[in-house]
C-alpha cells in the first residue's frame, strides 16, 4: 500500500500521521512545494505584529521528525500531474530540477486555496505581498524595514489581523474595502460596524466601498495605492481579497468540483475518482444547519479531514460530519465570533429566521474587569431550532461561542439553548450568561 500525500501543512499531514499509525505497513510519502511542512499559517499576523518572536515558533513538526517517524516527506517538490488510469503522479524536484513519476495506491489532493491577485496586483513592484504561507511572512517582514505606511486592500480574516499586526509595528494604516463594510462575509451589519470602529479607534484609516485601480511605483518600490477616491499613499501593500479553492491536480485527475468551485468529497473525503483523496481548504464541506454544500476554510476544519482521510486511505473507517460555520477573530481589543448562519445568511436562504440583539457584561458588573459584551442570537420562527449567534466583546470572552456551535451540531433549538447548565462565578460570567438572556428574549 502507496499512500501520497499533495501538500504538507493541515490536511496533508494530518492525514499522513493519522494514515501511519493505522496502518503502520503503509508507505506514506508527503511532496510538498514549499520549503517547510506542518505550519501554523494562522499565526503568521501575530509574528508580523511582534507577539511572537519568531517565524520559527510556528513550525509544529519538521521533514527530519516526519522521516524519523516512517513518513517520507520531499520539501521543495512539486506535484505537476496526475495520471488517476497509472494511478501515478508526476513530480517536478524544484531544487535539483527534474522531474520523475511516482506511483501511488491512494492519493491525497491537500493542496489548500490560492491568494486571489485581481489584475492591479500582478506587479513586480517591491513592497506588496499576499499572506497565505512563511515565505509570504518572511518577505512581509523584510518589507517592515523602513516602510511607514501600509495599505491594507480586503477587510475580511487577514485584512482585519494585518491592520492590527502592522499598527503594532508603528506603521500609519489605512484598510481599503470594496464592499460597503469589514468582515461583511463573517458579521451582520451592527457588528461589522462595531468592528470598524475598533479599526478606527485605534487610527487606523478605514475606506470602505472603494475600488483599488492600480499601485503606483517609484524606482521599482510600491508608493501608493490608486483608488477610484484619489490615492492613497503606501509603502507597504498586502493584499488580502479572498482566496481560490486550488483544484488544478485534482481536475487533472478528473475529479468532480462542487457549485462551489471547490473539490467534491464525500464524507470519507474521496473525490469523484477512485482512489484520489481531497481534504483542506481545497475541499466543499457539508454544513449542518443548512444541509448544503460550503466551502469555508479553515484550520479546524482540514485538520480535521485530513485526520479522516488519512484513516480512510489507511483502509479504515471514518467520516467528516460537516462543519457549522463557526468562525472567530481578533483585532486589536475586540474579538468577534459567529457560528452557525447570521440573519442576512439566514434571510439569503429563505428561512423565517429572527434575531434578538442583547448587549451586556461579559462577567458580572461588579467585578473588576467585567466590559462589554454583544450578542445576536439568530433562530427560526415558529419551529423555535437555533440558527445562530455572532458576539462582539473583548477576545477571550467571545470564545463562548463554542457553545452554540456544540447545540447547533446537536440541531438544538433556542429553548435547549435556555435549559443549559453554564458555568458561573463573579470572573467569567453574570450569574444568567448573555447567551442565556439571549436565549430567553428569544424563545
Ligand atoms: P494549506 O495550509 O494551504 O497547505 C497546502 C499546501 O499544499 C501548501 O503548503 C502548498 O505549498 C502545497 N501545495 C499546493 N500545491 C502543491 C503541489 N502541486 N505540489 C506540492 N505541494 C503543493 N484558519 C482558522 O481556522 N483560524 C485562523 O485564525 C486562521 N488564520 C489564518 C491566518 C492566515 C494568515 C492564513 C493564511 C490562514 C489562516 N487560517 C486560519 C486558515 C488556515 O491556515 C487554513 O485553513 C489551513 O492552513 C488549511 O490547510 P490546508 O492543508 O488545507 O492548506
Ligand atoms: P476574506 O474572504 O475573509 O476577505 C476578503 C475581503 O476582501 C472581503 O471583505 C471582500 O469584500 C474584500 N475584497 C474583495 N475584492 C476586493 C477588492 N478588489 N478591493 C477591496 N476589497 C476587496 O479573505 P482573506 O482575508 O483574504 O482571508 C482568506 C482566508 O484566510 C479566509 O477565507 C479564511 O479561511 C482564512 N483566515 C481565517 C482567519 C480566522 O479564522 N481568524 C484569519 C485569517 C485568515
Amino acid at each position: 500500500m502507496r499512500i501520497v500525500v499533495v501538500g504538507g501543512v493541515a490536511a496533508g499531514m494530518s492525514a499522513a500521521s493519522r494514515a501511519r499509525r493505522h496502518n503502520p505497513e503503509a508507505e506514506v510519502a508527503v511532496f510538498e512545494r514549499g520549503g517547510e511542512i506542518s505550519y501554523g499559517a494562522c499565526g503568521l499576523p501575530y509574528v508580523i505584529g511582534g507577539d511572537v518572536p519568531d517565524l520559527g515558533d510556528l513550525i509544529a513538526r519538521t521533514p527530519e521528525r516526519m522521516r524519523g517517524q516512517g513518513i517520507d516527506v520531499r520539501v521543495r517538490h512539486e506535484v505537476t500531474g496526475v495520471d488517476a488510469g497509472a494511478r501515478t503522479v508526476t513530480v517536478l524536484d524544484r531544487e535539483a530540477g527534474g522531474t520523475r513519476t511516482e506511483p501511488y495506491d491512494r492519493l491525497l489532493i491537500a493542496t489548500g486555496v490560492n491568494a486571489v491577485r485581481p489584475e492591479w496586483a500582478r506587479t513586480d513592484l517591491r513592497g506588496v505581498h499576499v499572506l497565505r504561507d512563511l515565505a509570504d511572512g518572511r518577505a512581509i517582514l523584510a518589507s517592515l524595514k523602513g516602510a511607514t505606511c501600509a495599505c491594507i486592500v480586503g477587510a475580511g480574516y487577514i485584512g482585519l489581523e494585518m491592520a492590527e499586526a502592522l499598527h503594532s509595528r508603528g506603521l500609519r494604516v489605512t484598510v481599503l474595502e470594496k464592499a460597503p463594510e469589514v468582515a461583511g462575509r463573517m458579521l451582520d451589519r451592527a457588528y461589522q460596524q462595531r468592528v470598524r470602529a475598533e479599526l478606527e479607534r485605534h487610527g487606523v484609516e478605514v475606506r470602505c466601498g472603494t475600488s483599488v485601480e492600480e499601485l503606483v511605483g517609484e524606482n521599482g518600490h510600491v508608493r501608493a495605492v490608486q483608488t477610484d477616491h484619489g490615492p492613497v499613499p503606501a509603502d507597504l501593500v498586502i493584499v488580502a481579497v479572498g482566496v481560490k479553492p486550488n483544484t488544478a491536480l485534482a481536475e487533472a485527475a478528473g475529479a468532480r468540483l462542487g457549485e462551489t468551485g471547490a473539490i467534491a468529497v464525500n464524507t470519507r473525503q474521496e473525490t469523484s475518482v477512485d482512489g484520489v483523496y481531497a481534504a483542506g481548504d481545497n475541499s466543499e464541506s457539508l454544513h449542518c444547519v443548512t444541509g448544503q454544500k460550503v466551502h469555508i476554510p479553515l484550520g479546524l476544519t482540514a485538520n480535521r479531514m485530513g485526520r479522516v482521510a488519512g484513516v480512510n486511505m489507511a483502509g479504515g473507517e471514518a467520516r467528516f460530519p460537516g462543519i457549522v460555520g463557526t468562525a472567530i477573530f481578533k483585532t486589536f481589543d475586540l474579538g468577534a465570533a459567529r457560528t452557525g448562519l447570521t440573519q442576512t445568511e439566514a434571510e439569503g436562504l429563505g428561512l423565517d429566521a429572527v434575531s434578538v440583539d442583547v448587549e451586556s457584561t461579559d462577567h458580572a458588573g461588579y467585578y473588576p474587569t467585567a466590559a462589554p459584551i454583544f450578542v445576536r442570537l439568530t433562530g427560526e420562527r415558529g419551529s423555535g431550532r437555533l440558527l445562530g449567534v455572532q458576539l462582539v466583546g473583548q477576545p477571550a470572552s467571545v470564545k463562548r461561542v463554542d457553545v452554540v456551535a456544540a447545540l447547533l451540531h446537536q440541531r438544538g433549538s433556542v429553548g435547549d439553548l435556555f435549559e443549559l447548565d453554564l458555568a458561573y462565578a463573579p470572573p467569567f460570567s453574570s450569574v444568567w450568561d448573555v447567551l442565556l438572556v439571549a436565549a430567553d428574549r428569544l424563545g
